[in-house]
């Protein structure tokens, strides 16, 4: 077949303007010299699958139809260009590459904060869960299941202390019913160790799998006591 030639460069520039106009991109803060190399892709690969020359009002037609490709394109191209944002443009990159924003959110994250768009912040907490790297324990200060085993939050990069943790996670009823569900060989095994590996639960250090997510936490004497006072109840029982 042969390729009709055509100004990709002249056409791009055309067609991006007419784009800017028709979408309402200067919203966003966007201008056609922005768009113009993601139009020009888009261009090249219409010129090609057509054995004559394409007009710029076809090729205009045909991405409007592809509108959210386009969208797309462009919300991946300010996550290529990063930071600082607008809130409207954070919105498009949700709206439009909601997986890329979900393994983004740690960069999203601050500028929504800095931007005080809460309505980000909530949406970029859903995002993470779906497509980020999620941790079974949420950081008691951004709301994202980020806490990571050395108790720093991937997100919003607090390190965090174990009583703080304790505190987010409702430490003493997960101990309790750790004690409850478990043999007196396991939790004497916790007690002994000292430490409890947590995940979604409380865990004595053996059942910890290698390579499994888990966090080390290190018991007070009063939370022992409630160990030793439990087992003595149960034997009692
Ligand atoms: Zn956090």
């Amino acid at each position: 077949m042969r390729r009709p030639k055509i100004d990709v460069d002249a056409v791009s520039s055309e067609v991006s303007k007419e784009l800017v106009e028709r979408l309402g991109l200067d919203y966003y803060g966007l201008s056609p010299d922005d768009i113009k190399d993601i139009v020009a892709d888009i261009v090249q690969g219409i010129a090609a699958s057509r054995s004559t020359k394409p007009s710029n009002e076809s090729i205009l037609k045909n991405i409007l139809r592809n509108k959210d490709s386009l969208l797309k394109a462009v919300a991946a191209m300010l996550l290529d260009r990063g930071p600082p944002y607008t809130v409207e443009q954070l919105e498009l990159i949700i709206s439009y590459a909601p997986e890329l924003a979900g393994r983004a959110a740690p960069l999203l994250y601050h500028e929504a904060r800095r931007l005080g768009a809460e309505h980000i912040v909530e949406a970029l907490r859903d995002l993470w869960r779906r497509y980020g790297r999620p941790t079974p324990i949420q950081c008691p200060r951004c709301g994202f299941h980020a806490v990571t085993p050395e108790l720093t939050c991937m997100v919003c990069g607090a390190s965090l202390s174990e009583e703080e943790v304790k505190r987010a996670v409702g430490f003493r009823r997960l101990l309790e019913s750790f004690a409850r569900r478990s043999s007196p060989q396991l939790v004497l095994e916790v007690i002994r160790a000292g430490y409890v590996v947590l995940d979604d639960e409380v865990k004595p250090p053996s059942l910890k799998k290698p390579g499994e997510f888990g966090v080390q936490l290190f018991l007070s004497r009063e939370e022992k006591e409630l160990l030793r006072s439990l087992l003595a109840s149960q034997e009692r029982a």
